[in-house]
């Protein structure tokens, strides 16, 4: 390949790394080392992409590196990687030249006093492997990352069996960002991510999990990711529920908030109920386990699958009539799903029916002012009774299993007709179902 191929001067406005940047840069380069920006930001830049991490990769070594910089941070230094801070305190990444020397599919041992062509020539795909000189506005692209980002080409740099082999996230990695800009995926990297799939299991569950994650956050259509999963099998290997997930499902993640609606955590966790909403509950928390994902993801989205689970179909089909439940129907639904879920079970469950064409998007918005009202201003927890325990065991309920029996009847009294909610009305029944043992009229 002929240098002109290589290197090619390179002065647009998208390619305009921070000032800082450029400051780190052109203090390496006079101290006399090679320094490039990489990765995500030129490769994002280049798409027209705003990028907020803009990674240098330099011919200094770490300890090179931290002489030249008063205020350093060795963040990844094993790896090569020194925090640079700029006089705001705003920490950059810089990244010594390194080559592998020993992978085993999960870590890589690597070395320094590499070329910025060996270091390129160690990144994952040809999208990735593109460098550009902030100071001399050079683009340095051997692997010709910049017709692939054009034609929109996911391609592994080098032999993609290979690379698949040395490390098995890049698997999940082109799929990522194949769904992200709507690229597809070069046949030679897509067989070899074909064959990768049954050994992903290698891969630690954090890693596995971290990547589903910045799917959720970063793919706009997630489906298009997750359906890759499917059918390359890496849900077959990685979270075997999900083998067989089919597209209705999948859509229904894509329907979710967009950015902004929600809280980012709040807009993951739906997306990740969507995504398991087919399961039952109980086999959407194991997975999740087996994941890693924190106790409160597992809570939150093992509850709303169950939920829906539970509740989805009866609502599917009282659409199809055309009416909603009436209101008691509708305070028992908010009582078993809890006031405090019931707006992210309302969202899933317009992201599945957003997709019934059956189903008037009018009726679903109905649902969702009935049900966030009832849920809100209606007794539906023992909490919101006009009584309490002590209440009632001043009037001769006794404390224990019998007052915590009584609560709950009154609590359903109260579902069925609100207007029950008094402390005279309540103790009378308190009473009755003392002595009888019912006291709670039939719905
Ligand atoms: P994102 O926007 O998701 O951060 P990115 O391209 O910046 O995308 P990073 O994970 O931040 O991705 O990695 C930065 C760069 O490091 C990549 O662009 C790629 O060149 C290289 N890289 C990262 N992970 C790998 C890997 N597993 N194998 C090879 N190269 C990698
Ligand atoms: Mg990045």
């Amino acid at each position: 390949m002929s240098a002109e191929r290589v290197d090619e001067r390179f002065d647009h406005p998208s390619l305009r790394p921070p000032g800082q940047v450029i400051e780190l840069a052109r203090t390496l380069q006079r101290a006399g080392f090679a320094t490039w920006c990489v990765g995500g930001a030129v490769r994002d830049a280049l798409l027209g992409l705003a990028h907020l991490d803009w990674d240098l990769a330099t011919a200094a070594t770490p300890a090179e590196v931290r002489k030249t910089f008063r205020r350093t941070i060795p963040v990844g230094i094993e790896f090569g990687t020194v925090g640079v801070l700029d006089q705001h305190g705003v920490m950059h990444e810089v990244t010594t030249f390194r080559r592998d020397v020993h992978t085993d599919g999960r870590h890589a041992v690597v070395e320094f006093g590499a070329s910025l062509d060996e270091d390129l020539a160690r990144r994952d795909f040809t999208i990735n492997a593109i460098a550009y000189d902030p100071i001399e506005k050079v683009l340095h692209d051997p692997f010709r990352g910049r017709e692939d980002l054009a034609a929109g080409i996911v391609r592994a740099v080098g032999v993609p069996d290979d690379r698949m082999r040395e490390d098995r996230l890049r698997a999940l990695r082109a799929i990522r960002f194949a769904s992200r800009f709507g690229f597809r995926i070069e046949d030679g990297t897509w067989a070899a991510i074909v064959a990768s799939a049954p050994h992903l299991t290698r891969l630690s569950p954090e890693r596995v999990k971290q990547e589903l994650d910045k799917t959720m956050e970063q793919v706009a259509h997630p489906s298009q990711a997750f359906r890759r999963w499917r059918d390359s099998g890496a849900f077959a290997a990685l979270v075997p529920a999900l083998r067989s997930v089919s597209d209705t499902t999948l859509a229904s993640v894509d329907r979710l908030p967009r950015p902004g609606q929600v809280t980012r955590p709040l807009r993951r966790m739906l997306r990740t109920a969507a995504l398991f909403s087919a399961l039952d509950g109980k086999t959407a928390e194991q997975a999740l386990r087996a994941l890693r994902a924190s106790n409160q993801e597992i809570m939150v989205v093992g509850t709303l699958v169950d939920r829906w689970q539970r509740f989805g179909d009866s609502l599917t089909a009282a659409f199809a009539t055309g009416e909603l439940p009436d209101d008691p129907a509708l305070r028992r639904l908010a009582a078993e799903i809890g006031r405090l879920r019931v707006n992210a079970f309302l969202r899933l469950g317009a992201a599945q029916w957003g997709g019934n064409p059956h189903i008037p998007p009018a009726l679903v918005r109905a649902l969702f002012r009935r049900l966030m009202r009832i849920a809100f201003r209606d007794p539906i927890e023992i909490a919101d009774l006009a009584v309490d325990g002590d209440d009632l065991r001043q009037h001769g309920i006794p404390a224990g299993p019998a007052l915590g029996r009584t609560l709950q009847l009154l609590r359903q009294a109260v579902i069925e007709d609100p207007a029950r909610n008094t402390r005279d009305v309540l103790l009378e029944m308190a009473r009755t179902a003392a002595t009888d043992g019912s006291g709670v009229p039939a719905r």
